[in-house]
């Protein structure tokens, strides 16, 4: 699934991006430069080198409106980064802007992250040594694309935002709808991978959920602060391996 699009009608072909982008996977063709999905690993360096904000990455905010309008429950997943985002909105204030845009629960990913913590030490021992960690879909992409000799490193658990996901919909019903909120394109990627298809319904950048407030007129920091967010009960108790 491709993640990054060259408007082509802003690109002013100088070609930066080709430059830049570490595994060469930009081509030009029909004089304009094209990502080759099939050797991008989604590290994002060709968006922000772009001068004329022509690399396009892609939009979930249309997915995201159309799940909250269609009457299922839909809940959003955040990573621990968003106070970092959303500087100066509270924990309580940033759920209760999120539940003003229709989300019927607010969680953070950080919760299922002890679980891939504790999963990822218990099989740290059924890869090969050095083991790599597979938080960081751009790592795994990297390795696949690019290492597939070490494919056999790879610890074999899922990243936190999809033992995330799983855990929501394992705690919740399997009809909740998960949403995923944080700073990384290349997430948009994961959640659409046929080995995680299901645990997350839609990814956002931080900066696409900035958009959604604004054209919903919140203001995050003016929200009134409700309680501190809620956490999940896994219904595995201390090991949840279901879902990491
Ligand atoms: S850096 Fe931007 S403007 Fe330059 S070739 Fe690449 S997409 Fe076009
Ligand atoms: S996201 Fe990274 S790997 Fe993919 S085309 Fe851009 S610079 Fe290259």
């Amino acid at each position: 699934m491709g993640v990054i699009k060259t408007i082509t009608a802003n690109c002013k072909d100088c070609y930066k991006c080709v430059r830049h982008c570490p595994m060469k996977a930009i081509r030009v063709a029909g004089g304009h430069a094209e990502v080759i999905d099939e050797l991008c690993v989604v590290c994002g360096t060709c968006v922000r080198m772009c001068p004329q904000g022509a690399k396009q990455v892609m939009d979930s905010k249309g997915a995201v409106r159309e799940l909250l309008a269609s009457g299922a429950r839909v809940v959003l997943s955040v990573a621990p980064s968003f106070v970092a985002s959303f500087a100066g909105v509270s924990p309580g204030a940033f759920a209760a802007a999120a539940r003003g845009l229709g989300f019927a629960g607010i969680f953070e990913t950080a919760e299922a992250a002890q679980y891939v913590a504790r999963r990822s030490l218990a099989t740290v021992d059924d890869c090969a040594a050095p083991a790599i960690a597979t938080s960081c879909p751009v790592v795994v992409n990297l390795v696949e694309r690019y290492y597939p000799h070490l494919l056999e490193h790879l610890i074999p658990v899922a990243s936190p935002m999809v033992a995330h996901g799983r855990m929501l919909k394992s705690c919740m019903g399997s009809d909740v709808k998960v949403v995923f909120a944080g700073p990384c394109i290349a997430k948009k990627d994961e959640a659409g991978r046929e080995e995680t298809f299901g645990a997350i319904d839609a990814a956002l950048t931080f900066q696409e959920l900035q958009d959604l407030f604004e054209q919903a007129g919140i203001d995050p920091i003016a929200a009134a602060s409700t309680a501190t967010m809620p956490t999940i009960v896994a219904p595995g108790g201390a090991d949840c391996a279901d879902c990491a």
